[in-house]
């Protein structure tokens, strides 16, 4: 997402770099370069005016500061600018002081409110929370089914009218989620409510009247983030139709340009809480202003992925990893079990793509390939627990049935077990080397 505008945005900004002092048609120049990437990007019209406007009265107005050259400090001022239309502070959901909480999603149809409904499930449930999905949307055929799926998937109880009850009345099945989730003591409930192709009177109406019924403490309003320029529209007419304290913006890994995502926040007013980027669970994060405007600029996104890192990797196992690898006795069994934390964060492009400067290494983030870790995994847990501790013992016969059972060739096995031995014999080196590890190592 956003590669386009990242790199538009990166190249005008390089062409300050070196330069000691800033001329006003320097600041002009870099000025209409932002503004045509934003254009390109889709944000919207008024959102970028402004935006242009403010970089260039406090690029022009910028003190010389004696920490930042005038480049970096116009850097810096489009940076905050951006953190400012993307919301600025990061808005934590609000909840009610008395369970249950009740978060109503409203958008259109395919907006991914249903996915959504599974993904904050997910979350929620991962914090401690006991979500009850509510299923409103009596519309579209398989909705309440497709819902009941993505709250199994979720661990979470979904709450929907009985089968062969007729279509029903979804503000009537509101009301008894509620009730439900009280009686069962449920925390927060998820009203997933229907949509339509596009923006018309009835829908909204429903929606207004699930509001009037549940009062929500959140209302979210999903939108799918590569509809481009439209979703200022729909913005607007679900905040007129039924109002909205949130924004949840989807799909944003299917979208290069991410204009919906500059816009969104400035033109209704109503700060974006959640991020969608694909369609598996785990795919979702709050969404942090100040994160999501460095990784816009390529200054890579460090923190998500600090944060990401943490929830994967049990903290004393990687130590035991890394303590072993320091004596070069690491083996292969240590060496799974981290490659399968890691890879718990999500696709490997994706991680990569968080690191600064990943804009830049686009092409090379897209060859990464899943499949050759997918095949790596195999052919350790090919392996017995013996031959993992100590690959020397893998003969010839084993070595075909371990590329057998595995998918493979021999030839790739090969390749595993002797680029093993090769880094142990590094890492054995560097031990050595440093005087780290065991004393064993330190006298060789
Ligand atoms: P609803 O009609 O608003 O309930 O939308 P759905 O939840 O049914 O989503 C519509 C389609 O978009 C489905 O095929 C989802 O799998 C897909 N989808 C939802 N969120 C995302 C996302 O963040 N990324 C991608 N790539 N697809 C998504």
């Amino acid at each position: 997402m956003f590669d386009t505008l990242s790199e538009r945005l990166s190249g005008a900004l390089a062409n300050l770099r070196g330069k000691g002092r800033l001329s006003d048609a320097d600041i002009d120049t870099t000025a209409r370069e932002i503004r045509i990437a934003l254009l390109e990007a889709d944000v919207a019209l008024p959102v970028v005016r402004g935006f242009i406007s403010r970089v260039k009265e406090r690029a022009k107005g910028a003190e010389v500061s004696g920490a930042l050259n005038p480049a970096q400090q116009v850097v810096k001022i489009v940076n905050d600018e951006l953190v400012s239309i993307l919301g600025g502070e990061t808005r934590r959901l609000r909840l009610a002081k008395e369970p249950p909480s009740v978060i109503m999603l409203a958008g259109l149809q395919g907006s991914g409110k249903t996915t959504l409904a599974g993904k904050l499930a997910h979350w929620l449930k991962n914090q401690g929370h006991t979500p009850l999905l509510v299923a409103c949307d009596l519309q579209r055929p398989n909705a309440v089914n497709q819902l009941q799926i993505v709250g199994e998937r979720a661990g979470a109880t979904t709450f929907a009218p009985e089968p062969g009850n007729g279509v029903g009345d979804p503000v009537d099945v509101a009301r008894r989620g509620i009730a439900h989730a009280r009686e069962k003591h449920y925390d927060i409930v998820i009203v997933d409510t229907a949509g339509r192709l596009g923006v018309d009177e009835e829908l909204m109406k429903q929606a207004a009247d699930i509001r009037d019924a549940v009062s929500p403490d959140e209302t979210l309003f999903v939108v799918d983030a590569m509809i481009g320029q439209d979703a200022v529209a729909t913005a607007e007419a679900f905040r007129d139709g039924v109002g909205f304290s949130g924004v949840v913006l989807t799909k944003l890994d299917g979208d290069a340009r991410g204009g919906a995502a500059l816009s969104v926040r400035e033109v209704t007013g109503e700060p974006i809480l959640f991020a969608s980027n694909g369609e598996k669970l785990a795919d979702f994060d709050v969404f942090h202003p100040d994160r999501m405007a460095s990784r816009i600029l390529g200054m890579g996104d460090l923190l998500t992925l600090i944060e990401q890192a943490e929830q994967a990797f049990d903290q004393e196992r990687t130590a035991q990893a890394a303590a072993k690898m320091s004596t070069g006795e690491l083996t292969l069994e240590d060496f799974l079990e981290q490659m399968l934390a890691v890879r718990k964060m999500g696709p490997i492009g994706n991680i990569l793509g968080m690191l600064p400067g990943a804009g830049q290494m686009k092409d090379a983030l897209a060859q990464v390939d899943d499949k050759q870790l997918d095949r790596l995994q195999a052919i350790i847990r090919g392996m017995t627990p013996a031959e993992r501790a100590d690959p020397k013992i893998i003969n010839g016969s084993r070595r075909l049935r371990i590329a057998n059972g595995s998918g493979v060739t021999v030839s790739e096995v090969n390749d595993v077990v002797n680029r093993f031995f090769e880094a142990r014999k590094v890492m054995k080196q560097m031990a050595g080397q440093f005087g780290f590890g065991s004393r064993s190592a330190t006298k060789k």
